[in-house]
């Protein structure tokens, strides 16, 4: 028999290495655009079509290449960053292995224009798929231009493996923040189809940090800074009553370099400890600079994972720095004993006495008869209580308004334990996750019925401020939220105006509706694959639901009882998880001995 290995030819070698540096658009940009901070730019240019499927163009005005160096630049292992192997132990550049430039080479149509600021006249070099079009001198700025087209134009399968344009561009934006949050000392631009989505000044880091966030960032950061012999941190941790719901704003930057560290995130999250209520998470922006040589960044292919030699003396650092300083800035309740750390329980019920648990409802209780005829109000007046429970400076424990009541009380016992609802009709025990079954109730309203709020319109417009990358995510969600009630306008850079919401909803409540549905959706775009009207359904369901654990008023949990009850789906919560059981007597020897 013959002999059967072969080496490969270099395209399919450059092919099948590129697919570990570069999987989409946004791997590509982030190792052009970190070409440009690595050749010293103070500006860097990011135009890019169509989520960079199209084009991705990067202008910086750095360095530059020699005609010899454009040309090798494309070669795989070509870098000017080391030279030993020794070299790999003090790394302050973003890249260092040459592969970057051959990996997107290899996978798309590039064309590049550079000059030396010494130099008169630049080189203009056209590589498609790793092969050499053109090379010639051409009048060209100092710095350089990179135009990447078609990326995998010549892999379709990889090409086809690209998300939506929406999530590709979510992925740009992040890539692009990283490195921006990274080097405040650079400004930075980017624009995607003509619209410009960051313009980001040379700036300090506050300032960085705010301009990518939107202004009321500001007043959210709490400075870190430490100096140890060992390493040196420095940065904001955002103050826990702004916490998130998702893990968006965490960013750990080590010798400028953002990576994804577990070990050290739990560090932060720990030096918070009780502060974030369980279902946040605490947002920062932290900055270590640390000696290159007791870390190794040679550990994963695109360098966002590093090795640190002594990651325990780097853990209580970290750990102990957020501490001290969200101790010092007042925001730790051993200091400041007025703060509550449970963020999500609306502000009045925190000082309120906790109702008495158990309930038994009047057998001979007329909703009707009450002041407030809540049974003709219709479903939409759940806004007007919902967002009373929202409001953290409302007087008393908030009520829900009841949809229906039926007129014949079919529960006789009927009470709160905690999340709970626990009934009693006839011969049957109910239990019902309140948040859950609410958040049901609504999905249904929205996503089934079509039932949306009418817009009602504001005395005082609001405008509402976004980073760059919500305010594209807003962009797409515009036409669907009008749909919901909500009427805004672009009304300059990432601000919107906002001048109707849905009817029975105050603004604030609505602005922080799409602060959370914003939130929500980010969420949600990675997690179900479901089409954009239903997360908008469920976005708006999470947010208006009742909160977890909040008092509710015997006709709030009859109505919610009722509705459930109606509902198809009813027992079962909209990420489905069961959130309601009904438990006959009979059944509950069985239930005791486990079988139910
Ligand atoms: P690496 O960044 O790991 O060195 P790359 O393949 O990304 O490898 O780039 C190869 C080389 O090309 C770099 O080392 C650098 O010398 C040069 N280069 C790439 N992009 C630029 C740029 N925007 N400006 C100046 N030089 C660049
Ligand atoms: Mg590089």
């Amino acid at each position: 028999m013959s002999d059967m290995i072969r080496l490969l030819p270099e395209t399919v070698a450059n092919q099948i290495a590129a697919g570990e540096v570069i999987q989409r658009p946004a791997s590509a940009l982030k190792e052009l655009v970190e070409n440009a901070v690595d050749a010293g730019s103070t500006k860097i240019e990011v135009f890019i079509k169509d989520s960079g499927k199209s084009s991705i163009h990067i202008i910086d005005n750095g360095c530059g290449m020699s005609p010899t160096d454009a040309r090798l630049s494309f070669s795989r292992h070509a870098t000017s960053k080391i030279r030993t192997a020794e070299d790999l132990f003090s790394i302050r550049t973003k890249g260092f292995r040459g592969e970057a430039l051959a990996s997107v080479a290899a996978v798309a149509q590039v064309e590049i224009k550079t000059r030396r600021h010494e130099d008169e006249t630049g080189t203009l070099l056209q590589v498609d798929g790793n092969v050499f079009k053109l090379q010639e001198p051409v009048s060209t700025a100092p710095g350089t231009s990179i135009l990447v087209r078609n990326l995998f134009f010549n892999i379709p399968a990889r090409r086809n493996f690209l998300k939506s344009d929406s999530i590709e561009a979510r992925h740009i934006i992040d890539e692009f923040e990283r490195i921006a949050l990274a080097h405040p000392e650079v400004s930075f631009h980017l624009n995607q189809n003509g619209v410009e989505i960051f313009k980001l000044p040379v700036s300090n880091l506050r300032q960085r940090i705010v301009n990518v966030n939107g202004a009321n960032y500001n007043e959210r950061l709490v400075p870190v800074h430490e100096e140890t012999s060992l390493l040196t941190i420095s940065g904001f941790v955002g103050k826990p009553e702004f916490s998130k719901k998702t893990r968006g704003e965490q960013f750990l930057f080590v010798n400028k370099r953002y990576i994804k560290d577990g070990y050290l995130n739990h560090a932060v999250t720990n030096a918070f400890e009780e502060l974030l209520s369980k279902d946040s998470y605490a947002s920062y922006w932290l900055y270590i600079d640390i000696d290159p040589s007791r870390i190794d960044v040679n550990i994963h292919p695109t360098k966002t994972e590093i090795k640190f030699e002594d990651e325990r003396s780097v853990y209580a650092i970290v750990r102990a720095s957020v501490k001290r300083s969200l101790g010092q800035y007042n925001v730790s309740p051993a200091l400041d004993f007025d703060r509550e750390p449970t963020f999500d329980v609306p502000h009045a019920m925190r000082f309120k006495a906790v109702n008495k648990p158990m309930v038994t409802v009047n057998t001979d209780y007329n909703p009707f008869k009450s002041s407030t005829p809540l049974a003709s109000a219709g479903w939409e007046k759940m806004y007007d209580r919902l967002q009373e429970v929202e409001v953290k400076s409302h007087e008393s424990p908030a009520t829900l308004p009841l949809p229906e009541v039926p007129e014949k009380q079919e529960y006789t016992t009927l009470f709160q334990l905690q999340g709970f609802i626990i009934g009693k009709k006839q011969e049957t025990l109910l239990i019902i996750d309140a948040t859950a079954a609410h958040e049901r109730i609504l999905y249904d309203r929205f996503l089934l019925k079509e039932e949306m709020p009418l817009p009602q319109h504001d005395l005082f417009p609001q405008t509402l401020n976004f980073s760059a990358g919500d305010f594209h995510l807003i962009q797409e969600m515009e036409e669907d939220l009008r749909s919901m009630g909500f009427d805004m306008k672009v009304f300059g850079v990432n601000t919107y105006v906002l001048q109707a919401t849905p009817s029975g909803m105050m603004t604030g409540n609505a602005v922080q509706l799409i602060e959370r549905m914003l939130e929500q959706f980010k969420n949600n775009a990675s997690n179900y694959s479901t089409g954009k009207r239903e997360l908008l359904a469920r976005a708006l369901s999470k947010s208006m639901a009742i909160k977890k654990g909040s008092q509710l008023s015997t006709d709030e949990m009859l109505a919610i009882v009722n509705e459930i009850e109606k509902s198809e789906k009813g027992k079962t919560g909209i990420d489905g998880k069961r959130c309601a059981i009904y438990l006959k007597a009979s059944e509950l020897s069985e239930f005791l001995k486990g079988s139910i």
